[in-house]
């Protein structure tokens, strides 16, 4: 039997992880993480996000339980624009402020422990080189370091699985269609939320968010060229 854990967090790039691990293990449990983010509305639509993947998918008891990990301590050691009242901008040394250091090699050592508990060998992440940020810790190199370094120190055969890795928001909506037709593309929309202010509130064809974030700016890009290649 085939086991994955998906790191999921309620956004876009998370819930097609998601619905890619579901296609193909024969077992995926979810985990996300409380990291004292300014926003905590990503965190409040994950349960409907999860019900509705394994609903559309019809999963059934392939989507096992869902692990929230506290790690507080994160938004305590960081002073970035996700965890801090500030702005949203661009730093001297090209980085956005929404950079929050380590935070990804720390969910990955925590995905890895929880995985090695529950005996699963496929930890999928939605980290993406491509359309993103410039983040370091969504590089494919990045990833590829710290799967080498996870299986030494655990002494497991881990794979990391990055299956968003190298597309663009487009081809992410793409391959949400490709697995779940539009009723997938539906839900991704619907409910998924992205916006880097957490804004639930304000509605687009896009889906809910701000609408200014740089996160709004990739998925209302990514969406509107997803739907011109459609027509
Ligand atoms: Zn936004």
């Amino acid at each position: 039997m085939s086991e994955a854990l998906v790191l999921f967090s309620g956004g876009q790039d998370s819930a097609t992880c998601l619905a890619w691990a579901l296609d193909r293990f024969d077992r995926v449990e979810t985990v996300g993480f409380d990291y004292g983010q300014r926003h905590r509305a990503e965190l409040d639509v994950r349960d409907a996000v999860r019900d509705g993947i394994a609903d559309v998918l019809k999963a059934g008891d392939r989507l096992g339980i869902d692990h929230m990990l506290d790690l507080g301590l994160l938004g305590q050691i960081s002073e970035t624009s996700l965890t801090r009242e500030t702005e949203i901008a661009m730093r001297d040394d090209g980085l956005p402020s929404t950079f929050v250091p380590g935070r990804n090699l720390i969910f990955l050592t925590f995905a890895a422990a929880l995985a090695y508990r529950r005996g699963a060998r496929h930890i999928v992440t939605g980290v993406c080189e491509t359309d993103y940020s410039g983040y370091p810790d969504c590089r494919d190199d990045t990833i590829k370091a710290m799967q080498v370094a996870l299986n030494l120190g655990m002494e497991r055969r881990f794979v990391l699985e990055t299956p968003l890795m190298w597309l663009t928001k487009a081809a992410t909506w793409q391959m949400a269609e490709a697995i779940g037709g539009s009723a997938l593309v539906e839900l991704v929309r619907e409910r998924t939320l992205s916006c880097y202010l957490g804004d639930t509130e304000t509605r687009h064809d896009w889906g809910m968010g701000c609408g200014d974030c740089p996160a709004c700016d990739l998925r209302r890009t990514g969406y509107s060229e997803y739907r011109s290649a459609c027509s």
